[in-house]
């Protein structure tokens, strides 16, 4: 899956823009778990909506496009988007999803909602009986079909869900902040049960988006992190975590409790400053104000892409300490 070139932005019709979302790329292999991290307010939430395709007014997307399968849309018109790119190619576990589900209402209700919504030429039964094979393929209680919400667990409510929004097997799941309302018990377990879906092929990427760096550390193959609407750098998890190179990386690193093991014993440092107002962000690099290597350039010029577009830092500051060549993101 690549993703080009994506802006959006909030606005209404007497307030100011909000540039949430300003340029990102990215692409995610088959079979790949791509992180996004970053601080709240970020944009990576508003980047959930735009790329599950479930963007709406007051928030506008500008420009970008994505490509699936060998299929390319546009990412600029959500209401206009075809209807199998809808659960079927792209799909979206958000946050607290198993707030989803009706409390008057058993699973096996929710199954036939979700399954029918996508694809009204299953009949009721053929999506019970997908929900079955797919539970007892995952090794988990066909009973859950039968219960009402509030007979299960938060832990397993939001594994129900997951699992009946993976149903149409998508190429990609946007997954946006699912661990957030768990406990760690329960974190682990979506965390398996997602690598368990991606094993058995019933989705092919995900997108996991969080602010939860020692979650992306387990979980994700690289991480992308973003900072004032951009991503600032993506590289290998692991390379990341021992060894940031973006100043924004570190400081974030060095603010997050056991990322690796090798890091305990570190001590924390919080991120000095606060995040800037998207309404009118700072000139040159966005992070120059809060960044301990700041230099004259980074205040009026936009730091150059520094790697290759799927391992990159955005900084000056790296650009000169590893003398790397800069390239050009591809515009959509
Ligand atoms: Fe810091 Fe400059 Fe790099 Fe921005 S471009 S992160 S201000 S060194």
């Amino acid at each position: 899956m690549i993703l080009r070139n994506v802006r959006a932005h909030y606005s209404t019709d007497h307030g100011p823009v909000v540039r949430a979302v300003d340029g990102v790329s990215f692409s995610v292999g088959e079979g790949e778990v791509l992180g996004i991290v970053g601080e709240s307010g970020c944009g990576k939430s508003t980047l959930a909506s735009v790329i599950s395709l479930t963007a709406r007014p007051p928030l506008h997307v500008t420009s970008g496009e994505m490509i699936l399968d060998g299929d390319t849309i546009a990412l600029t018109d959500q209401t206009d988007i075809p209807q199998d790119w809808h659960g079927r190619k792209v799909s979206l576990l958000p946050q607290r999803a198993m707030n989803s589900l009706n409390p008057t209402a058993r699973v096996r209700d929710f199954v036939v909602d979700v399954v029918r919504a996508h694809d009204a030429t299953v009949t009721p039964q053929e999506a019970i009986d997908r929900a079955l094979e797919r539970l007892e393929q995952l090794s988990l209680p066909s009973r859950v079909l039968d219960s009402y919400p509030h007979q299960l667990s938060g832990g397993m409510r939001q594994r129900v869900v997951a699992v009946v929004s993976t149903l149409l097997d998508p190429g990609v799941l946007i997954a946006d902040e699912p661990t957030s309302a768990l406990d760690v018990s329960s974190q682990k377990e979506l965390v398996l049960l997602l690598q368990l879906l991606l094993e058995r092929g019933f989705i092919r990427r995900v997108i996991y988006i969080t602010h939860d760096l020692p979650i992306l550390s387990n979980i994700a193959e690289r991480i992308a992190v973003m900072y004032a609407g951009e991503i600032v750098e993506i590289d290998e998890t692991k390379s990341m975590i021992r060894s940031p190179q973006h100043p924004y990386t570190q400081a974030l690193i060095g603010s997050t409790l056991d990322p690796d093991p090798h890091l305990r014993g570190s001590r924390l440092q919080g991120i000095r400053g606060a995040p800037p107002d998207l309404r009118n962000p700072p000139s040159g690099c966005r992070f120059h104000p809060r960044c301990p290597y700041v230099m004259e350039i980074c205040t009026r010029e936009a730091p150059p892409l520094v790697g290759d577009p799927d391992h990159f830092s955005a900084c000056w500051w790296v650009q000169q300490q590893l003398a790397g060549k800069p390239f050009e993101k591809a515009e959509a």
